[in-house]
C-alpha cells in the first residue's frame, strides 16, 4: 500500500541504514546529528552540485541538479545529485518543458572517498531511480556513482535484486521509525569512521543502555 504524505522519510536515510540501523535512528528519529571530518568534506563535493537552479546541456545531454524525487511506494523522498537526460528513441521516455524530445533520465549521485564495502551507495541511487521512475512512467536501468577520491565512475544496473533490497531496507526504516525504537549497539570496525560515534559512545552504551540519556547529560547541561 502507498505511504502517505506524512509518513514519507528521507531517501538518503538508507544508506545510513545500510551502515548501521543505529545511526539512522540516532539521525532520523533521535534527530542527532554530529558532522565529523568525512561528512563536512563530503558537504564540501556536494555545495556545487546542490546548487537548485544549475541546469545546462553538454553535448545532446541536458544535465539537470538538485531534482526533487519521491516515491508512495517505498514511503521515501529526497533530492538527487543529479540527473542526466539522454536522447532516447525508446517508446518509455521522459518529456521536459524546457527541452522539446524523448529524453531517458539518468541518475547520478556524487560521492566524497571510496567505494564502500557494502552497497549503501548502490541502494541510495536505486532507490532514487525508482523514484525517478514512479514519478515519470519512465523505466531506469542504470545511473552512476562518481567517487571523488578515486575520480572513477561506477556504473550501477537496477537488478530486481538490488531494487528487492531498496524495497525491504524501506520497509524496516519504517518499522523502527513507527515504533521509534532505537537498534542496538552493533559494535564493529566500522564504529572507527561513523559520525556519531563519540554520542553512540559503543562501550558506553553497552554498560549504560540509552544514549538519550547521554545526550541529555552531555548536551542539554551546555545548552541550557
Ligand atoms: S558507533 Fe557503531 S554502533 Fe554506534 S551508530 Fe556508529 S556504527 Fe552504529
Amino acid at each position: 500500500m502507498p505511504y502517505t504524505e506524512d509518513e514519507m522519510l528521507m531517501l538518503s536515510g538508507i544508506q545510513h541504514f545500510r551502515y548501521c540501523p543505529r545511526q539512522w535512528a540516532l539521525i532520523h528519529i533521535d534527530k542527532v546529528w554530529d558532522d565529523n571530518r568525512l561528512t563536512a568534506e563530503g558537504s564540501l563535493m556536494h555545495h556545487n552540485v546542490d546548487n537548485p537552479f544549475y541546469r545546462h546541456k553538454r553535448g545532446r545531454i541536458i544535465r539537470l541538479q538538485s531534482v526533487a524525487v519521491a516515491s508512495a511506494q517505498l514511503g521515501l523522498y529526497g533530492v538527487t545529485d543529479l540527473v542526466e537526460l539522454r536522447p532516447t528513441t525508446s517508446s518509455f521516455f521522459l518529456n521536459h518543458p524546457l527541452y522539446p524530445g524523448r529524453w531517458q533520465p539518468y541518475p547520478i549521485e556524487y560521492k566524497h572517498g571510496l567505494p564502500k564495502e557494502n552497497d549503501a551507495d548502490e541502494l541510495q541511487l536505486c532507490a532514487q531511480a525508482i523514484c525517478l521512475e514512479e514519478m515519470y512512467d519512465v523505466p531506469i536501468k542504470e545511473g552512476v556513482i562518481f567517487y571523488g577520491k578515486t575520480k572513477h565512475r561506477h556504473t550501477v544496473k537496477f537488478t530486481s535484486i538490488l531494487r528487492d533490497n531498496v524495497e525491504a531496507y524501506s520497509e524496516r526504516m519504517h518499522a523502527f521509525f513507527n515504533s521509534g525504537k532505537i537498534p542496538a549497539v552493533e559494535k564493529s570496525r566500522k564504529c572507527q569512521n561513523c559520525s556519531l560515534k563519540d554520542l553512540c559512545n559503543p562501550s558506553w552504551s553497552k554498560q549504560h543502555g540509552k544514549v538519550k540519556e547521554y545526550i541529555r547529560q552531555n548536551l542539554y547541561e551546555e545548552i541550557t
